[in-house]
């Protein structure tokens, strides 16, 4: 059994049940940090490489995908990476992850991908696209699940952002409604030499979606915000130390895509009941739960419900508002918005009257 289907000390029968009744989005999920180690194993024999502790089977390598620090984790996603070539091996991915998040009810996800680490090692980029539309149209048939894809520049890596948009840009017609921004979060690699590539993006239609506030503290959100438009920041967490940036967050219903267990898992806190989601939210804050990279952190989203709701002590209305909040910060077509929002209500209110708690 794997970390991430193992009960959770504290949480009772409603609010398990509620959590994998209710159907949800995940906005904060990578592609290559999803990849299971069974199939990662299956990619890199089929390819002829080798994985960080794979010399002991899925075991070996899924024991690797714990890490000590960021640059660990960096090592193992780039090993990962390498093992992808052709279209099928994307697709393959792609499909995996929709049967995952199909077991979870997870109905939509916007998922982030890396393009240029795949066209650096001689993938081209009608590989990429048609692997990612092979896999999004099988995701929708096999498994009921709906993606969109945010192609992120490496903050380090100047160059390849002009690609990435022309890239992202192609990309619109196979799904991708955004441009991401990841990589080392330091002023060493500043925010402000981007600011043409997301202007452009903006007005092509592409959202703009920066990992920000999470390895360095206001002042990435405050450029993330002011130099790349962002419509929502990735992670946000270190925004709490400048009470005018959280005035701003809140007054402009910036969401924050919360990653508790991952940044756990990079060292950011030492356990999650340290972890500032309970500030965030108690701040005003427009905050949705996410995954990350759920096999590197022995977690999934349903998982990070699970562990939130008892670490914190959220109540089953509290669950619903956070999926609801997914939902409502998406970027998925307004009509089926509203589709997912009346039926995360109606799952609340039949498991509220089972409860036998008044109607809501
Ligand atoms: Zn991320």
């Amino acid at each position: 059994m794997s970390a991430a289907s193992s009960p959770v000390p504290g949480l009772d029968p409603l609010r398990a049940r509620l959590i994998e009744r209710l159907p949800k989005a995940e906005l904060h999920l990578h592609l290559e940090g999803s990849v299971e180690p069974e199939l990662a194993l299956a990619l890199a024999r089929k390819h002829g490489k080798p994985l960080p502790g794979d010399e002991a089977g899925a075991e070996g390598l899924r024991r690797s995908y714990v890490f000590k620090d960021f640059g660990e984790f960096v090592r193992m996603y780039l090993a990962i990476s390498a093992c992808l070539t052709d279209a099928e091996d994307f697709a393959a991915i792609v499909v995996d992850l929709a049967r995952k998040l199909a077991a979870e009810n997870v109905r939509y996800a916007e998922v982030t991908f890396t393009p240029m680490t795949h066209v650096n090692r001689g993938v081209t980029g009608d590989t990429l696209l048609a692997g990612l539309a092979e896999g999004r149209a099988r995701a929708r048939t096999e498994h009921g699940v709906e993606l969109a894809w945010v192609f992120d520049i490496v903050r380090h890596r100047f160059a390849e952002g002009a690609p990435t948009l022309a890239l992202a840009l192609e990309g619109r017609q196979v799904g991708v409604i955004g441009l991401g921004f990841a990589g080392p979060e330091s002023p060493q690699w500043p925010t402000a030499p981007y600011a043409p590539l997301f202007a452009r993006a903006r007005a092509e239609g592409l959202r703009s979606l920066p990992h920000a506030g999470e390895l360095d503290g206001p002042g990435s959100v405050w450029s993330a915000l002011r130099e790349l438009g962002a419509d929502r920041i990735g992670h946000g967490v270190q925004c709490l130390a400048d009470p005018a940036l959280v005035e701003h967050l809140r007054e402009h219903q910036v969401p924050l895509e919360v990653c508790p267990t991952s940044n756990v898992g990079i060292g950011l806190y030492p356990a999650l009941a340290a972890h500032p989601l309970p500030q965030l939210l108690a701040a005003g804050l427009h905050v949705s739960l996410a995954s990350d990279d759920p096999p590197m952190f022995a977690t999934s989203l349903a998982e990070e419900y699970r562990r939130c709701a008892a670490a914190f002590g959220w109540d089953a209305p509290q669950i619903a508002a956070l999926a609801r909040n997914s939902v409502e910060h998406s970027f998925m077509p307004a009509e089926a918005k509203v589709r997912l929002l009346a039926e995360q209500a109606a799952v609340l209110a039949e498991l509220h009257t089972l409860a036998g708690a008044p109607p809501m």
